[in-house]
Parts: structure tokens; C-alpha cells; sequence
């Protein structure tokens, strides 16, 4: 008899027979020391079934909130439970901010760590790229602490809670900054094909809206400490009005836009943190490609416009650096993620991911372990058996494995 708790997307019913959420460290331990089977889930705001378990679903939402600075001002430890617009708020109370922010800021902590979630700018890594270290609770309800320049570290920080429960993460911060974001329209295709280099370079973080038809749109978010943006050679235009990513909607629960300056967290993300969307209405793949592959993959998608926009809501560009992640889509190699959001209809959703990852294959594309995928290819992860190594010393008798655990590690 399963729980019936969903995703957030409702795309997923997972498998759970239980859910805790416990209080307190010791009762944490002990919930995973006695689990046949478990997994942790965050926000539940992934749509693959990543969190999934058949044993009991582990959630830190009840456990104290923490995030300590340290003296020195560069990091601060972090309850993993902690959703990113919460540590936000803190972080910017000291002063301080997180170097970037995916495009929403209610997720957790360690679930977005898990995934390589991340944001964009041509030299901001994911999230997970911030990390100095993660405090795991193992099968057995021990404790263990990675660091950078552990052997392991490079293959537990993006790892989707296969190697146990992480309780906190020592993330690196930066001195908070202020930034303006300005919404531009009509940028030929040909120019992001031909000079996508120069367009991603012009401001700290951009991503580019698309239907994959017509419509090209770049939303610049500008540190307003750096130089001014040019997109003047580009033929886009800035928008009139307030925008919203899927063409249409209201702008209303979107970030300040039009070059209001305002804190990193209130620019960053797309969408603001007071909007609390309960449940989603969509479904999302992505996918990264070596930078140098930018403009191949470009064309691809572009071809697959005919089949891919029926099914879409929008489609994002974005930029992301290189990182050393085992697992990660963006492990030594700086990136372009192409990102689709889609109608919620899996079955209309899924052959055209299929049309997708065939057409991106020459790329060695990646997915988004947190989105829609039908295949990861093991070559295209060249610490692929190390990884499955580390797994089966931390995790011997399989606490941790699920569904996709296993059919992307079997043995
Ligand atoms: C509207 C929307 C917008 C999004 N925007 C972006 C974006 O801009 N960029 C991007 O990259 N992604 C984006 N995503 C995807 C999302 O960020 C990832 O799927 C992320 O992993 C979700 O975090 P979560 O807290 O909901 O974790 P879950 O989805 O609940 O879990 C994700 C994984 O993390 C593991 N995990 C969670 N907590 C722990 C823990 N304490 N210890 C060990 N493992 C743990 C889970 O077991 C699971 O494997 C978006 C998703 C939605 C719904």
C-alpha cells in the first residue's frame, strides 16, 4: 500500500509504503538505520522519478532551520532541507548571496545540489559548484563528512540521494550584489546560431526564450557593478512591457524586469519568491552540450521546431560552467542547457524526446537527471563505474537505490 504522495508536476506517484519527516538528528538516524529501503525527497519539484523509493520517503522539511557563516565570511553551512529562497533571505540579511539561482527558489537545498541544478552565466557553475562540503547520513544511520580534495567528494556532491541523506552542505558565498534584468525581443536566429559566444559573454547571467519557430528572446540579468550590455548588433530589441517566459502569460509573478536594479535573490530567478505555485501544470526536460557544440545543437533543435512546439510551452538557453561532478551534465566541460518546458501530456511528451536525444546524440549530450529523459548514455560520463563503486561502499545492501538507481547502475 503506497502513501499516493505526488510530485510536484503530479507526474510521479511514488512508490513510498511510508513518509517521515522527523524533528530531530537522532530520530533522522534512527529512521534511517531501520529503513529497508529509502530515499529523501526535497521539494518534490522534480519531474523524473529520481526521489523515488519503495520503502520510506524521508523528508527534513521539519528539522531545525540553520545557516551559520563562517568568520572568515566566504561560506556558510546550511540546513540541506532549507528551500534556496529561505537561505536567500538570510544570507542576504549578512550581506552575503549564493554566486547564481535556478529560475525558481523554492526548491531545497540539497535537492537542487543533488541534480546540478543551476541558473546561467557563462562562468557560474551550478549550484553544486558552490559546495566545499556535505554532511551524509549513511545506510547504517552512521555520519560522514566529504570535502573538497576528498576522493570521494567529486562523486557524492551530485548524486541524487543514492549514497544516503545529506543533513547540511558548506556552500561558498560571495559579498551580495545588485542586478538589473532587461527582457529583449526579435533576436534573429541566425545571430544566436552564428554568435551565441558573444550573446552569452554580454552580461552576467542570460538566457534565451524560444518556441524553436520565430520567437528568440533574451532575458539579460546585468550585475549592475559590471559594464552595460550591448545587444544593440544583435537586432533584438528590449520588450515594452512586463514579460513573462511563455509568451502570453501575465508577467505578474515574474521578477522585476526593465532594469530596475534590485538583490541578487530578486533578480536572479524568473519568478518571484513570494509566488507559490502549489502544484505545476507542465512537465520539463533539459539537456547540455559542450559549449563548442552551441551552434550543431542549435540547428538540430531548430529542424525539430515542426515536432517539438506542439508539445512545448517554452524552451530556454542557458549557459553554465564546467564543474568536476561525477555525475553531473556539466562535468569537464563548460555548457549550453537547452531546457523545454512542456504541456502535461507524457505520452504526446515522450517520442519527441526521443527525436531530441537522437539529434543531439553527435553532441554527447547530458540530461537533467530532475527532468523528463528516456536514455543517459554511460559513456558520456567518463567516472560512469567509479561512481558505482562509491555507491556499493556506502551503500552495500542497496538502501538507497530506486528505479532509476538501478537502471542507470544495474548489478
Ligand atoms: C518550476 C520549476 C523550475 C525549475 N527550474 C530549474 C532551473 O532553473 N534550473 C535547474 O537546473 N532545474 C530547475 N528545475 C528542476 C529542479 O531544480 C530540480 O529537479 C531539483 O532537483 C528539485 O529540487 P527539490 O528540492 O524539489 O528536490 P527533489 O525533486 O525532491 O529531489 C531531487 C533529488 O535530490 C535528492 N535529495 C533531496 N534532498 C536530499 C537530501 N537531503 N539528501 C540527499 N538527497 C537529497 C532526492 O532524493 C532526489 O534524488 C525546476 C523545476 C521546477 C518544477
Amino acid at each position: 500500500m503506497t502513501t499516493g504522495a505526488r510530485n510536484w508536476a503530479g507526474n510521479v506517484v511514488f512508490s513510498a509504503e511510508h513518509v517521515e519527516a522527523p524533528t530531530t538528528a537522532e530520530r533522522l538516524r534512527e529512521v534511517v538505520a531501520t529503513a529497508g529501503k529509502a530515499h529523501v525527497l526535497g521539494a518534490g519539484h522534480s519531474f523524473s522519478r529520481i526521489a523515488d523509493t519503495t520503502g520510506t520517503l524521508i523528508t527534513l522539511r521539519d528539522l531545525p532551520a540553520s545557516v551559520e557563516v563562517s568568520a572568515d565570511r566566504r561560506s556558510a553551512r546550511v540546513g540541506a532541507g532549507l528551500r534556496l529562497a529561505e537561505v536567500a533571505t538570510l544570507l542576504d540579511a549578512e550581506g552575503l548571496a549564493l554566486h547564481n539561482l535556478p529560475s525558481l527558489p523554492h526548491i531545497t537545498v540539497a535537492g537542487a545540489v543533488a541534480t546540478a541544478t543551476h541558473g546561467s552565466g557563462d562562468r557560474n557553475g551550478s549550484l553544486a559548484s558552490a559546495v566545499r562540503s556535505l554532511d551524509l547520513i549513511t545506510a547504517d544511520g552512521g555520519t560522514t563528512t566529504l570535502a573538497r580534495g576528498d576522493d570521494r567528494f567529486d562523486g557524492a556532491v551530485v548524486s541524487f540521494g543514492s549514497l544516503g541523506v545529506v543533513t547540511s552542505v558548506d556552500l561558498d558565498v560571495v559579498p551580495a550584489f545588485e542586478v538589473e534584468q532587461r527582457v529583449h525581443e526579435g533576436l534573429p536566429f541566425e545571430v544566436l546560431a552564428e554568435r551565441s559566444a558573444e550573446l552569452f559573454a554580454q552580461a552576467y547571467s542570460i538566457s534565451v526564450f524560444t518556441d524553436w519557430r520565430e520567437s528568440f528572446s533574451p532575458w539579460v540579468k546585468r550585475r549592475t557593478s559590471d559594464a552595460p550590455a550591448d545587444l544593440g548588433w544583435t537586432g533584438a530589441r528590449e520588450a515594452t512591457g512586463g514579460r513573462h517566459p511563455i509568451p502570453g502569460a501575465s508577467p505578474e509573478f515574474c521578477t522585476r524586469q526593465h532594469g530596475e536594479p534590485g538583490p541578487w535573490h530578486a533578480r536572479l530567478p524568473h519568478f518571484r519568491a513570494e509566488f507559490t505555485p502549489s502544484a505545476g501544470d507542465e512537465l520539463q526536460s533539459e539537456y547540455a552540450v559542450a559549449r563548442e557544440h552551441t551552434e550543431g545543437a542549435l540547428r538540430a533543435l531548430k529542424e525539430l521546431g515542426p515536432v517539438i512546439s506542439p508539445v512545448l510551452l517554452v524552451s530556454e538557453i542557458r549557459t553554465v560552467d564546467a564543474d568536476p561532478y561525477w555525475l553531473s551534465p556539466f562535468q569537464g566541460r563548460a555548457s549550453t542547457a537547452f531546457h523545454f518546458t512542456w504541456v502535461p501530456d507524457a505520452h504526446a511528451v515522450r517520442p519527441v524526446l526521443t527525436l531530441i536525444e537522437r539529434a543531439l546524440a553527435p553532441y554527447s549530450v547530458r540530461p537533467h537527471w530532475g527532468k523528463l529523459h528516456e536514455t543517459a548514455p554511460a559513456d558520456r560520463y567518463e567516472h560512469w563505474s567509479r561512481f558505482a563503486a562509491l555507491r556499493d561502499g556506502l551503500d552495500p545492501g542497496g538502501k538507497f537505490r530506486n528505479e532509476v538507481v538501478d537502471h542507470y547502475f544495474p548489478g
